[in-house]
C-alpha cells in the first residue's frame, strides 16, 4: 500500500512530464498525469528529434540581436513578430536582450551541457528495450552553411562551445558533399558533431513511454487543470474541467502554459512561446544520411521512419494566434533547395508552442515557498534533449536528495 505521502501529481504530459513521471515511478511514487490532450500530442509530438547534448547555444547571445533586423525583413528568415503580440512581448524581448551578455551566455552554455550531458544513453535506458532501436539512433550532426561570411558569423559561438569542451570537426565542402552526396553544391562549409543521437518519430516516442506509464500502474487524467491552489494541510488541490483532485505533491510540467499555473501558486515567471513548424514529406526521393542543421535559415532536416521532416522557425505569435501555415511552406521551399531532388509531394504540416524562457533556460527546482511543488518547464528549442535529465532531478528532488547536477541557473527565483 502507498502512503499519501508518496502520491504526486503532474500536469502536463508532453516529454518533460513523462521523463518525470517514469523517474519518480522507479523509485516508488504513486503517479497521476493530467492533461487537456493526450500524451505527447502538444510541443512534443513535431519537433526534429535532434538528441545533441552539445545543443547548448542560448538564443540570445553577443551578436544576435544585431542579426534580428535582417531576419524579420527576410521573408524566409528564421524568426518572425506577429505585429499585433509586440506589445505584450517587449518585457519578455527586454530580458531577452538583458540575457545576452558574454558572462550570461558562457553560464547559460556550462548549465546546459551538464543538462544534456548523456540524454541518448539516458533514453536508452528509460525505453523498453524491444523498441530503443527504433526509435533512437546515433548520427553524426552536420551545421551546413552555403557562404563564407555567415560560417565565420556563427565561429564564436562554436568556439563557446570548443571552450567548455565539445569536439567539434569542421568541415570542408568536398568532405561535406562525399558525406551528403544529395545536397545542393550551394552548401560549402559544414561543423559536424560526432556520436549524437535522434528521435526517428517522436509522437512514437512519447507514446511508448506512456504506455510504460500506464504499465508500471500510472494514472492518465485527460483533464484541464483549471486552478492549483495550496490548502491550509499543504495539500495541492487542483480545480479541473470536470471534478477536481488533491495530493501531496505536485510537478507542474506544463510547457509553454506552465506560467498560468504558477501564478495560481504566486509565482511569476516570464515563460513565452516561440511557435515553431513542421513540414513531413511522407516517401521522398532523397533522404539525408544525417541530421542536419541548415545553420542560415536554421532548420533542421530529420530522416524520420515516416519520411523526411523539415522543422524550424521562431514565431512569436503567443498561445491562441491560429497557426500560419505560410511558415511551413518556407520550410519546405527551403528543404526542396537544400535536397533539389525533392519533389515535395504527400506533405502534412504542424505547428507547436515551444515553451522559452528569455535566457534559454529551463525552470527546474521547487517553487518557491510550497516545497512539495516542483517546477519542470521551458526547455525551449532543446526539450526531448533535456527531459531524461530533468526527470532525474524531479526524482531526486522529491527524494529530498541532492541533484547530481547543478540546478542553481534554472532556479525559479532568478527572474
Ligand atoms: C519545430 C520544433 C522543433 C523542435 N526540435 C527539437 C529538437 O530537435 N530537439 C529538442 O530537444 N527539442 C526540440 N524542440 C523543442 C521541444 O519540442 C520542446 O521543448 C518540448 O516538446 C517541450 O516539452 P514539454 O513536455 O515541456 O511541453 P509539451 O510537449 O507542450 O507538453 C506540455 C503539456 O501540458 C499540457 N497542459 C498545459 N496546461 C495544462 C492545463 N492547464 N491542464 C492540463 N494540461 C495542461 C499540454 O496540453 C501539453 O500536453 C522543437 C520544437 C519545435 C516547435
Amino acid at each position: 500500500m502507498i502512503s499519501d505521502s508518496k502520491k504526486v501529481n503532474i500536469i502536463g504530459s508532453g516529454i518533460v512530464g513523462l521523463c518525470c513521471a517514469l523517474h519518480l515511478q522507479r523509485e516508488g511514487w504513486d503517479v497521476t498525469m493530467i492533461d487537456k490532450v493526450g500524451p505527447g500530442e502538444s510541443c512534443s509530438y513535431g519537433h526534429a528529434g535532434v538528441l545533441s547534448e552539445t545543443s547548448a547555444l542560448p538564443n540570445a547571445m553577443p551578436g544576435v540581436i544585431s542579426k534580428v533586423p535582417k531576419w524579420l525583413l527576410d521573408p524566409e528568415g528564421p524568426l518572425y513578430i506577429r505585429m499585433r503580440y509586440l506589445p505584450h512581448l517587449l518585457p519578455w524581448l527586454f530580458r531577452f536582450v538583458k540575457a545576452g551578455t558574454e558572462i550570461e551566455s558562457e553560464n547559460t552554455v556550462r548549465s546546459l551541457l551538464e543538462l544534456n550531458a548523456g540524454t541518448v544513453e539516458k533514453y536508452q535506458n528509460l525505453i523498453n528495450s524491444s523498441q530503443v532501436k527504433s526509435l533512437i539512433r546515433s548520427s553524426d550532426y552536420l551545421n551546413i552553411y552555403q557562404s563564407e561570411s555567415s560560417y565565420k558569423h556563427a565561429s564564436a559561438g562554436w568556439e563557446l562551445l570548443q571552450r567548455h569542451g565539445a569536439q567539434l570537426r569542421m568541415l570542408t565542402g568536398g568532405e561535406l558533399h562525399e558525406l551528403e552526396p544529395m545536397l545542393a553544391p550551394s552548401y560549402i562549409r559544414a561543423v559536424m558533431i560526432e556520436n549524437q543521437g535522434y528521435a526517428t518519430n517522436p509522437y512514437r516516442l512519447v507514446q511508448v513511454l506512456s504506455e510504460q506509464f500506464s504499465l508500471g500502474g500510472g494514472v492518465f487524467l485527460r483533464r484541464e487543470v483549471r486552478e492549483a491552489r495550496v490548502l491550509a494541510d499543504g495539500n495541492v488541490r487542483l480545480n479541473l474541467d470536470l471534478g477536481y483532485v488533491e495530493s501531496r505533491n505536485l510537478v507542474v510540467a506544463a510547457g509553454a502554459w506552465s506560467h498560468q499555473i504558477t501564478a495560481q501558486l504566486g509565482v511569476r515567471i516570464p515563460l513565452e512561446t516561440e511557435r515553431g513548424y513542421h513540414v513531413m514529406l511522407a516517401h521522398p526521393e532523397v533522404q539525408p544520411r544525417h541530421v542536419i542543421m541548415e545553420s542560415e535559415h536554421k532548420f533542421v532536416a530529420t530522416p524520420m521512419e515516416m519520411g523526411i521532416r523539415f522543422a524550424g522557425t521562431a514565431e512569436l505569435a503567443g498561445l491562441t494566434a491560429s497557426p500560419n501555415y505560410e511558415r511551413a511552406d518556407i520550410l519546405l521551399r527551403l528543404g526542396k533547395r537544400m535536397f533539389p531532388g525533392l519533389s515535395g509531394t504527400e506533405k502534412t504540416e504542424w505547428m507547436g508552442h515551444r515553451p522559452s524562457l528569455p535566457d534559454s533556460r529551463p525552470v527546474i527546482g521547487k517553487c518557491p515557498d510550497i516545497p512539495n511543488v516542483l517546477f519542470a518547464f521551458g526547455h525551449g528549442h532543446r526539450g526531448l534533449i533535456g527531459a531524461p535529465m530533468t526527470g532525474e532531478i524531479i526524482a531526486d528532488l522529491m527524494a529530498k536528495r541532492q541533484p547530481k547536477i547543478d540546478i542553481t541557473p534554472f532556479r525559479p527565483e532568478r527572474f
